[in-house]
C-alpha cells in the first residue's frame, strides 16, 4: 500500500487545505509525510496491483473489500553493506498505525490439524487447534466521490484457553508463552517474489486468510435480505449473484475447498449444488508462468494441516477426471496432465489446476501473457472450456502514480485538457494536439528537470552521493530476479565504461544508471547480482577517466515511497525481461505515465504500450517469444555469443578475472558459470540488440526537443493503463456489477435532511 496520508488528502480533495493549515502551524507537510512508514505488506507488482485495484474500486463506487493478512513484519528493509544486501526486520507498527481500527466484534475462529469423522449425517472435522482471526479495518477512500471502502486485514490471536485445556494442563507459564505459536501465523511476510516455498507456516497463512474471509463474507450474506429466511436453513441460491471473489494468484486457492466444506459439511447442501455455487463465486487471476513460482503443495502437508480439505480436493479431482475421461476416452496422458494431483516423487496438489477447475473465469494480466496461459501453460484446460479464459491487462492508479507523485506534470496536463482525465485517463489522448506546441514541450521538459534536481538533492541528503541532474537518468527498479535481467543492464554499464576508456575524447551522452530492488533473502544469484552492480559502481564511479560521463547508483531499499520519488525523475525506463517471462509488469506503466521513455523487450504489457504509443515511440529490441522458443528448440549456446562479440567478451572477462573484485578475483564465479552454462533467461542472446538499441537512446537524448516530443506521445498514449479501465473490465466481464459515478452527497449536505438529523435538529 505504501503511505496513506497524502493519498487520503488527495482522494478527499483536502490536500491544499491541509498544506495551508499545516503551514500556518509552522510545519511543512512534505516533511510530515516523510515520517509515515510504508505499509509493505506485499512483495512487488502483485501486491501493488491489489493496492491500485482498491483505489479504483472505491473510485468507481464498487462495494468491494480487500482482504489480507496484517503482518506484524512486512517486507524487510534492505541495507547495503560493503556492496552486499543485508536484511533488517520491518517493524512498521512500532509507533502505532493511525489508519487502522481493530474490530474485535468481528473476530472469527480458524481451525487447523485434527481429523475427520464420517457418519450418515456427513463429515465432521474434529479435534482441531483453533486460532482466532482479529480483523483490522483500514478505510479506502474513492477519489472525490464521498465513498469509502474497507481493506480488512486479519491478525492471528491465540484463544484465552490456548494450550490450557488439554496437553499443557498444569504448566500455566508455558501455556502463556506458547500463545506465540498461534500468533506467529501473522508475524511475517514471506519475502519471495515469483517463487514458491512450500513451508508449513506459509500454508497456515494462506488458509488463515481464506477461512476468516469466507466466514466474514457468509456472515454478511446471511445478515442481508438475500441470506435471511424464515426457515432454519439459509438459502444460498443467490450467493454467486451477491458475492464475487477474485483470487489474486493461487495464494488463496484453499478458498475453493473451504467454501465447499462450508456448503456441504456445515450448511448441508448437496455436493452438486455446492459445486455449482462455488464455481460461480470464484474467478482466478494467473500472474506468472514461471514454473518455480507455481504453487504445488505436498499432499502430506495438506493432509496433516487440513485433512478435510484434502478429502474435498480428492473428490473435486475424481469428478473432474471422470468428466475428462467421458469426453476423451482412453487418453490417460491427458488425465495425468490435467489432474489436480501430481504423482511421481512427492505427491503434490497443483493449485493453479484447482483454481481453474473451481472458477468460472480465468484471466492473465496482459494480452501476450493471457495468450501464453491459453495456448501453452494451461492448453488442455483452454481446449476444454475456451470461454473461461480471458485477458485483463493490468493498470495503475493515476491518483498515486501521477497526482501524488508528480504534481508538476499533473497540473501541466490539467492546464491543457482540464482535470477530468484523473477519473478518465483515456482523455490523455487530447495531449496529441500539443505534440508540436513548443511552449508545452519546454514545460514538460522543465517539469522533468525539476523532478530530476529534486531527486538528486534527495540522494545527496540521504546517501551523500552526488549525481549530475543534466545526465540521462537511466532507471531499472523492480525486484531482483534473473528473468528481469538486471545482469544485462550490468553488462551494458561495463560496455559503456570500456568505450569511454577506449576513446576518452569521443562524444559520450552522460548517463546516471540507477538500479534498485530487493533480492529474496534465500536467492543466492539475486544477491550476487546486487553485489556485482555495487562492485561495478565502485570501479566506474571512482575512475577519473570517466568523470561525470557515467555514474552507477544502487538505490537502497526500493519500496512504494521510493518509487514515488524516482519514477517522476526518470528519463529512461528499463523493461528488459526475456520475452515470455514478465506476465505484465506495472512499473513499465508508472514510468510511461510520468514521462520516461521505455527501452524494452516485447514482453508483458510493453507490447500493449508499443501498440498504444506506436512502436516507433518506444525503444523495442531483442528476441520475441517466437525467437525464444526457436532458440530453445535449437539449443541455446551462450559461448557462441561470447566468441562472436568482442565487447561482450571483454565485459565478461573483466568480471571473471576480478577486475571489479580485485581482492577476491573468484567472487563472481557462480554468476559467470550461470551465464555460460545454465542461463534460462538468455542474457547473451539479447546483449547485442540491447547495446545497439541503447546507442539509439543516447542519440535521441542529444536532441532534447525530439526526446520530449516522444515523451509527450507516450503520456498521451498512457490512458489505457489506468487501473480504472482494468477494474471496469473485471466488473463487466467477470463480476457482473455496475460501476457508479454517482457522487454521494457529503454528510453536511444530507440527501434527506429529516432522516439525517438528530432529535435536536443538528446535522448527524
Ligand atoms: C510497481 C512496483 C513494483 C512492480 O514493478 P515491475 O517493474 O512491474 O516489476 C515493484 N515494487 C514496487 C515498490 C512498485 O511500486
Amino acid at each position: 500500500m505504501g503511505r496513506t496520508l497524502q493519498n487520503t488528502m488527495i482522494n478527499l480533495g483536502l490536500q491544499n487545505a491541509c498544506d495551508e493549515a499545516v503551514y500556518q502551524l509552522g510545519l511543512d507537510m512534505e516533511e510530515l509525510e516523510e515520517i509515515e512508514e510504508d505499509a509493505g505488506l506485499g512483495n512487488g507488482g502483485l501486491g501493488r496491483l491489489a493496492a491500485c485495484f482498491l483505489d479504483s474500486m472505491a473510485t468507481l463506487g464498487l462495494a468491494a473489500y480487500g482482504y489480507g493478512i496484517r503482518y506484524e513484519y512486512g517486507i524487510f528493509n534492505q541495507k547495503i553493506r560493503d556492496g552486499w544486501q543485508v536484511e533488517e526486520a520491518d517493524d512498521w507498527l512500532r509507533h502505532g498505525n493511525p489508519w487502522e481500527k481493530a474490530r474485535p466484534e468481528y473476530m472469527l475462529p480458524v481451525h487447523f490439524y485434527g481429523r475427520v469423522e464420517h457418519s450418515p449425517a456427513g463429515a465432521k472435522w474434529v479435534d482441531t487447534q483453533v486460532v482466532l482471526a482479529l480483523p483490522y479495518d483500514t478505510p479506502v477512500p474513492g477519489y472525490m466521490n464521498n465513498t469509502v471502502n474497507t481493506m480488512r486485514l486479519w491478525s492471528a490471536r491465540a484463544p484465552n484457553d490456548f494450550n490450557l485445556r488439554d496437553f499443557n494442563v498444569g504448566d500455566y507459564i508455558q501455556a502463556v508463552l506458547d500463545r506465540n505459536l498461534a500468533e506467529n501465523i501473522s508475524r511475517v511476510l514471506y519475502p519471495n517474489d515469483n517463487f514458491f516455498e512450500g513451508k508449513e507456516l506459509r500454508l497456515k497463512q494462506e488458509y488463515f486468510v481464506v477461512a476468516a474471509t469466507l466466514q466474514d463474507i457468509i456472515r454478511r450474506f446471511k445478515a442481508s435480505k438475500f441470506g435471511s429466511t424464515d426457515t432454519v436453513r439459509t438459502v444460498f441460491d443467490s450467493f454467486p449473484d451477491q458475492v464475487a471473489i477474485q483470487l489474486n494468484d493461487t495464494h488463496p486457492a484453499m478458498a475453493i475447498p473451504e467454501l465447499m466444506r462450508i456448503f456441504v459439511d456445515i450448511e448441508k447442501l448437496p455436493w452438486d449444488k455446492a459445486w455449482d455455487l462455488t464455481k460461480r463465486t470464484f474467478a482466478y487471476t494467473n500472474h506468472t508462468v514461471l514454473p518455480e513460482a507455481l504453487e504445488r503443495w505436498p499432499v502430506d502437508l495438506v493432509e496433516k494441516l487440513l485433512p478435510r480439505h484434502l478429502q474435498i480436493i480428492y473428490e473435486i479431482n475424481q469428478r473432474h477426471l471422470d468428466h475428462i475421461a467421458s469426453l476423451f476416452p482412453n487418453d490417460v496422458d491427458r488425465l495425468r496432465r490435467m489432474s489436480l494431483i501430481e504423482e511421481g516423487g512427492t505427491k503434490r496438489i497443483n493449485m493453479a489446476h484447482l483454481c481453474i477447475v473451481g472458477s468460472h473465469a480465468v484471466n492473465g494480466v496482459a494480452k501476450i501473457h493471457s495468450e501464453i496461459v491459453k495456448t501453452q501453460v494451461f492448453e488442455d484446460f483452454a481446449e476444454l472450456e475456451p470461454e473461461k479464459f480471458q485477458n485483463k491487462t493490468n493498470g495503475i492508479t493515476p491518483r498515486r502514480w501521477l497526482l501524488l507523485c508528480n504534481p508538476g506534470l499533473a497540473e501541466l496536463i490539467a492546464e491543457k485538457i482540464g482535470e477530468d482525465y484523473v477519473r478518465d485517463l483515456s482523455q490523455l489522448t487530447k495531449l496529441h494536439e500539443f505534440v508540436d506546441d513548443d511552449l508545452f514541450i519546454r514545460e514538460v521538459a522543465k517539469v522533468k528537470q525539476e523532478n530530476k534536481v529534486k531527486f538528486a538533492l534527495y540522494l545527496e541528503k540521504e546517501y551523500k552521493v552526488k549525481i549530475n541532474p543534466s545526465s540521462m537518468f537511466d532507471v531499472h527498479v523492480k525486484r531482483i530476479h534473473e528473468y528481469k535481467r538486471q545482469l544485462m543492464n550490468c553488462l551494458h554499464i561495463i560496455t559503456m565504461y570500456n568505450r569511454i576508456r577506449r576513446d576518452p575524447t569521443k562524444l559520450f551522452v552522460p548517463r546516471t544508471v540507477i538500479i534498485g530492488g530487493k533480492a529474496a533473502p534465500g536467492y543466492h544469484m539475486a544477491k550476487m547480482i546486487i553485489k556485482l552492480i555495487n562492485a561495478v559502481a565502485q570501479v566506474v564511479n571512482n575512475d577519473p577517466m570517466v568523470g561525470s560521463k557515467l555514474k552507477v547508483i544502487f538505490l537502497e531499499n526500493y519500496r512504494v515511497s521510493l518509487a514515488e520519488k524516482v519514477i517522476p525523475a526518470t528519463d529512461l525506463s528499463e523493461q528488459i525481461s526475456t520475452a515470455g517471462t514478465e506476465a505484465s509488469g506495472t512499473g513499465n506503466m508508472k514510468f510511461m505515465l510520468n514521462g520516461a521513455l521505455t527501452i524494452g523487450t516485447m514482453d508483458g504489457a510493453n507490447v500493449e504500450m508499443a501498440e498504444e504509443a506506436g512502436e516507433e515511440n518506444l525503444f523495442i529490441f531483442g528476441m520475441r517469444v517466437e525467437d525464444v522458443t526457436e532458440l530453445d528448440r535449437k539449443g541455446y549456446n551462450a559461448q557462441l555469443y561470447y566468441d562472436r562479440l568482442p565487447e561482450l567478451k571483454q565485459a565478461v572477462d573483466q568480471i571473471k578475472s576480478g577486475f571489479f573484485s580485485p581482492k577476491e578475483p573468484n567472487l563472481f564465479n557462480d554468476v559467470i558459470n550461470m551465464l555460460f552454462h545454465h542461463d534460462r533467461f538468455k542474457v547473451f542472446a539479447d546483449y547485442e540488440a540491447y547495446v545497439k538499441c541503447q546507442e539509439k537512446v543516447s542519440e535521441l537524448y542529444l536532441n532534447s526537443k525530439a526526446w520530449t516530443k516522444m515523451v509527450i506521445r507516450n503520456i498521451a498514449a498512457a490512458g489505457k493503463f489506468s487501473s480504472d479501465r482494468t477494474i471496469k473490465e473485471y466488473a463487466r466481464d467477470i463480476w457482473h456489477v455496475e460501476p457508479s459515478d454517482l457522487k454521494i452527497p457529503p454528510p453536511n449536505e444530507p440527501r434527506d435532511a429529516a432522516q439525517d438529523k438528530t432529535p435536536n435538529g443538528t446535522a448527524a
